[in-house]
């Protein structure tokens, strides 16, 4: 067990899935979070740790909360696969990659945890305070690999990280969004939606795809893959944030 920082300790169970070059801190822009999509918790990390896996991350958050370094952050781990973001492809080199537990959709996915979520907000505050990533450069692996990937899903708490100045969220009312649920968008609006996800960041897939990554995201109550007036107006306030 170390210390990161006084009040961040993890546990280590090292991984030979990583690319063998070192990089530098500048490299580092994003961190990507994903879920496990396991059963298992020991089973996932035997995955994440075994050299015929393939896969890896940097770390890995316990449901219990304990923090688990699996590849040093001066190294690329294995977590990203086939991705984009704005016009930044293949993710792995340019990010850190954080695996949290959760058994997933196909396996009775479940609420996060409230001890693993604190461990993952000290976490993320001390590598965006390192490596200066920007709170818009944290993001899911759904984000990234709309077409393959739903983690860490609809359950994962943004909103809440959002408070913290941790990711991004809309300033809109609730009760006002709700009343524009499920509204078509004319032709002229859709084509505007379609470019305020390209600005955001959502590129280089099949429009249905990009659609249901930012609903998983920003809108969870209705993940459809159709765009709305609901989905218009959260993409569009989140542009005026500064996106
Ligand atoms: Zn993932």
């Amino acid at each position: 067990m170390s210390k990161i920082k006084q009040k961040i300790t993890f546990d280590h169970n090292y991984s030979q899935n990583f690319y063998s070059k070192k990089r530098k801190e500048k490299d580092v822009k994003f961190i990507i979070l994903h879920y496990t999509g396991m059963r298992n918790e020991l089973k996932a990390i035997k995955k994440l740790t075994s050299n015929k896996s393939n896969v890896s991350c940097n770390y890995f958050i316990r449901s219990n909360g304990r923090i688990v370094q699996i590849v040093p952050e001066e190294y690329a781990s294995w977590h990203a696969g086939i991705s984009r973001w704005k016009n930044e492809k293949y993710l792995n080199r340019s990010s850190i990659g954080i695996e949290i537990h959760n058994p997933g959709h196909y396996n009775n996915y479940i609420n996060y945890p409230k001890q693993q979520i604190n461990s993952l907000l000290k976490l993320l505050k001390f590598l965006k305070r390192k490596y200066k990533v920007k709170k818009n450069f944290i993001l899911g692996h759904s984000d990234i690999a709309p077409d393959r990937k739903k983690d860490p899903g609809e359950k994962f708490p943004w909103k809440f990280l959002s408070k913290n100045k941790l990711s991004i969220w809309h300033q809109l009312n609730a009760s006002y969004l709700i009343k524009k649920r499920g509204k078509k968008l004319n032709i002229k609006k859709n084509k505007k939606f379609n470019n305020f996800l390209k600005k955001i960041g959502y590129r280089g897939y099949k429009q249905k795809s990009l659609i249901l990554s930012f609903q998983r995201r920003f809108r969870t109550e209705l993940i459809n893959g159709i765009s709305d007036e609901e989905c218009f107006l959260i993409a569009k306030n989140l542009i005026k944030l500064g996106i």
